[in-house]
């Protein structure tokens, strides 16, 4: 069984998979895993009023320890196509890179961590002496991710799987291959403040209450500082992201504004905590003359942390060996699937160097492809030991 990372990447590429299509990117790794060994399943995951997605889980062992590998084929849509130099399916090879869409993000991870597998089983006469590899591979990511990570863990938790560890494979580092590994993200909670006054002729305020004067003195309070950051996260932060108030006439106080806000928190807030607080602040710097309601969105998106562990040290130790790099535990950046794995097992995330992803002519250099394989095999032999 070939384990080329290079070849697996862009093959992966090729396939047209954009959320929630599975392009053949689940077939192809399927062909790939069954030949292997793995015992490969798929599941189409539905929810109303999304589309289905397809997912897919694999396992080679039967015993503990079971080391999950996971991440997923959908990519976001490449734009106008035309803009790239190198088609965005085309999986093209040109100096050291391999270019199309997914190639970071996070093709080119999950073809280092397949590739690192079967090097290792091929090593160890096809199967794991002990322990065993799992994949979790999900189509559903880029998109709302309703009908992927989070419902395969559920489903293969409800058919007896456990995990005790997890390797996300999303780019984690951030200039070179080897400088970061995220070990926690930070939560978003999102809401809109809703601010209502009473309508009226501009000419005569005194005969209206003009909801945006009470909108700014709330936005002013709320962007105050939230916590000084802790032991592991940067500060959290409130962004306001759109004011609307949708008054097209010169002469008409409008009768109620609202604003839109985004917070991406970290562990000194609870989701419940967080939203007490922020209303708290509203009904201070109301003071009774404001009239505002907040509507509070659903989130599944809640801060968590891996604690520095023997797991960790073991991934930095072998992240080391191979680059010559220790490794920053960092918890920045937008979330990711971990948020639902750090639920069932500890959870590490490490792949490519994240600067092309989601971009036009998003690449990946073989070299890197060659050193992450290297360095996800370190780990696999190490964790096996
Ligand atoms: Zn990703």
């Amino acid at each position: 069984m070939s384990a080329d990372p290079v070849a697996i990447a862009r093959d992966l590429i090729r396939c047209r998979s954009i959320t929630p299509e599975e392009g053949g990117a689940l077939s192809y790794l399927h062909g790939v895993l069954a030949k292997a060994g793995f015992a490969v399943q798929r599941q189409t995951f539905t929810e109303s009023g999304t589309a289905p997605v397809e997912n897919l889980f694999a396992r080679i062992g039967d015993t503990a320890p079971n080391l999950a590998f996971a991440g997923h084929t959908d990519v976001v849509p490449p734009g106008d196509e035309t803009t790239w130099h190198h088609a965005p399916f085309g999986g093209e090879l040109a100096g050291d890179k391999i270019y199309g869409r997914g190639a970071v993000d996070m093709k080119g991870g999950i073809a280092c961590f397949v590739a690192a597998a079967l090097d290792y089983l091929n090593a160890d006469g096809g199967a794991p002496k002990q322990g065993s590899i799992s994949l979790l591979i999900t189509g559903d990511e880029e998109g709302i991710a309703v009908n992927g990570t989070i419902k395969l863990l559920q489903w293969a938790a409800e058919h007896g799987e456990t995990f005790d560890h997890c390797i996300l494979g999303e780019p984690s580092n951030v200039e070179v291959l080897g400088d970061t590994i995220k070990a926690g993200r930070r939560g978003s909670l999102s809401g809109t403040l809703i601010v209502t006054g009473r309508q009226g002729h501009v000419a005569y305020p005194h005969r209206a209450d003009n909801p945006i004067r009470g909108l700014v003195t709330l936005i002013t309070a709320l962007q105050a500082p939230l916590d000084e950051g802790s032991a592991h996260f940067d500060p959290s932060h409130l962004e306001f992201t759109s004011v609307d108030v949708g008054n097209e006439t010169v002469n008409l106080i409008p009768g109620q504004a609202r604003a839109r806000f985004n917070i991406r928190y970290n562990d000194c807030h609870s989701p419940i905590a967080l939203k007490t607080l922020i209303e708290r602040r509203a009904q201070t710097a109301a003071a009774g003359r404001v009239h505002y309601a907040f509507e509070w969105q659903p989130s599944n998106a809640e801060v968590f942390l891996t604690r520095p562990s023997p797991f960790t040290d073991l991934a930095i130790a072998a992240i080391a060996e191979v680059t010559g790099r220790k490794p920053k535990l960092s918890t920045s950046g937008g979330t990711s699937d971990a948020r639902f794995i750090t639920k069932y097992c500890p959870v590490l995330e490490f792949g490519l160097v994240g600067q092309t992803m989601h971009q036009v002519d998003e690449c990946a250099s073989v070299a890197d492809l060659a050193t992450l394989t290297a360095i996800y095999r370190r780990i696999i032999e190490k964790y096996f030991g």
